[in-house]
């Protein structure tokens, strides 16, 4: 065995004994995406056992040191991509990748598991790996475009699918050179050190492209907890924030010519609570928050203000415009009354708009959407207050 050949095939070996360590410390005591990271640290056992028992092989035949050898490292391919399924909660399953695996198996113990036959399994081995890699190269770009752009997540991708097609010229190279193939595909010659070579870097990038993964989606988690109400999943208060602020910006820099607001009140909720018991309301609060969101055009911008109240920001809507959108939320709240357990419980809400002018301020704007939706209420409530510039009196 050629001695730099026998190094490099240890460094990875190594490598992939790290990688499970590190992903199964993950799993455990740190409890981040346990299920995936469990998965990746099958994988990467999987795989350094398969390395370890090819790098046993020896002239005579034997079944543990090449067919099991190599089911196990594409057995722990299949788990990568397992664990990314899982990560990014993909819908898609790996009974396909099982049955393709099991054919390979198939085919592989047609001849005798020993060098002779190295060709004929080096050749199975790279179709498996190269069709497992694209695989996994699919469902980490579905996972990772959820949270930016496509071109980013095939640029992340590409370490993957450039192992794939590295499996791919092996392939090419094992039916082009035939007999003269198998010094490349023993993988402990000199002439396979810059395949090795090749085969550390992949390890090594893909095992940072997996960490990557898990990061992103904590990251995403994280945002979607910050920046969410975890019961109605609109925007929370905080986040709506922001945006009303960047939405005044806009309109400040002549980018947006007029916007408005909404904030809504549902009436009498309390009673709900009373009445029907707190998962009612919570019910009724998730139910109205899809009715809103089903009349919102794509920009608007929705979020749970508060409690039982709700704010909705509207660019390119005027005082008219505004009032016809609140007046069509009010009938749609009374048309659609919560069922709950064969009763239906009616809801109404009470309205309050702003329309952005000359000196207003976003926090001037809450405040005169509040002052007409303490006058709604007012009124007798289930009604849009009117506008009134006047700012709140101390005690209302
Ligand atoms: P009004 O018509 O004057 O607005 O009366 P109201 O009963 O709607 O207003 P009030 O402020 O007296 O009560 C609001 C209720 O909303 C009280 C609170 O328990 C309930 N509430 C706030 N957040 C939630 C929630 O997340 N889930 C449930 N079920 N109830 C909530
Ligand atoms: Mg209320
Ligand atoms: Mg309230």
């Amino acid at each position: 065995m050629d001695i730099q050949a026998q190094t490099l095939f240890r460094v990875i070996i190594l490598l992939s004994a790290i990688c499970s360590l590190a992903w199964a410390f993950l799993a455990y005591p740190q409890r981040i995406a346990p299920r995936a990271s469990w998965r990746y640290a099958g994988s990467y056992a999987l795989m350094m056992l398969g390395l370890i028992l090819t790098a046993a092989r020896q002239a005579e035949p034997s079944y543990l040191y090449w067919f099991t050898a190599d089911i196990l490292l594409l057995t722990g391919y299949l788990l990568l991509r397992w664990g990314t399924l899982q990560l990014f909660h993909l819908d898609s399953g790996i009974k396909l990748d099982v049955l393709v695996l099991l054919c390979f198996a198939g085919l592989m113990l047609l001849v005798p598991p020993s060098a002779a036959s190295s060709l004929y399994l080096g050749s199975l081995f790279s179709i498996a790996a190269a069709w497992l890699f694209w695989r996994l190269a699919q469902a980490n770009f579905e996972g990772l475009s959820k949270s930016m752009s496509r071109w980013r997540a095939w640029l992340l991708v590409s370490p993957i699918l450039l192992a794939s097609l590295s499996f791919v010229v092996r392939l090419g190279v094992i039916l082009w050179l035939g007999q003269d193939g198998k010094r490349f595909v023993s993988l402990d010659t000199a002439e396979a050190v810059p395949i090795l070579w090749l085969y550390l870097v992949q390890t090594l990038v893909i095992s940072i492209l997996t960490v990557a993964n898990a990061i992103t989606r904590l990251v995403t988690k994280i945002r979607y907890l910050a920046d969410r109400d975890l019961l109605t999943g609109l925007w929370n208060r905080r986040s709506c924030a922001g945006k009303h602020e960047r939405l005044h910006q806009a309109w400040e820099k002549g980018e947006t010519p007029v916007y408005s607001l909404i904030l809504m009140d549902l009436d009498h909720f309390k009673q709900v609570n009373d009445t029907y018991g707190h998962l009612a309301g919570d019910e009724a609060l998730r139910q109205t928050a899809l009715l809103l969101q089903r009349e919102c055009r794509r920009d608007d911008v929705l979020c749970r203000f508060g409690g039982e109240e709700f704010l909705l920001l509207l660019p390119n809507t005027d005082a008219r415009q505004v009032r016809e959108l609140a007046e069509t939320l009010r009938q749609a709240l009374m048309q659609n009354p919560l069922r709950w357990k064969d009763q239906q419980i009616p809801l109404s809400g009470s309205f309050g708009c702003a329309t952005v002018r000359g000196g207003l301020m976003p926090t001037d704007m809450l405040e005169t959407a509040d002052r007409a939706l303490y006058l709604a209420k007012d009124a007798g409530r289930n009604c849009i207050g009117p506008e009134s510039s006047r700012p709140i009196e101390a005690g209302g």
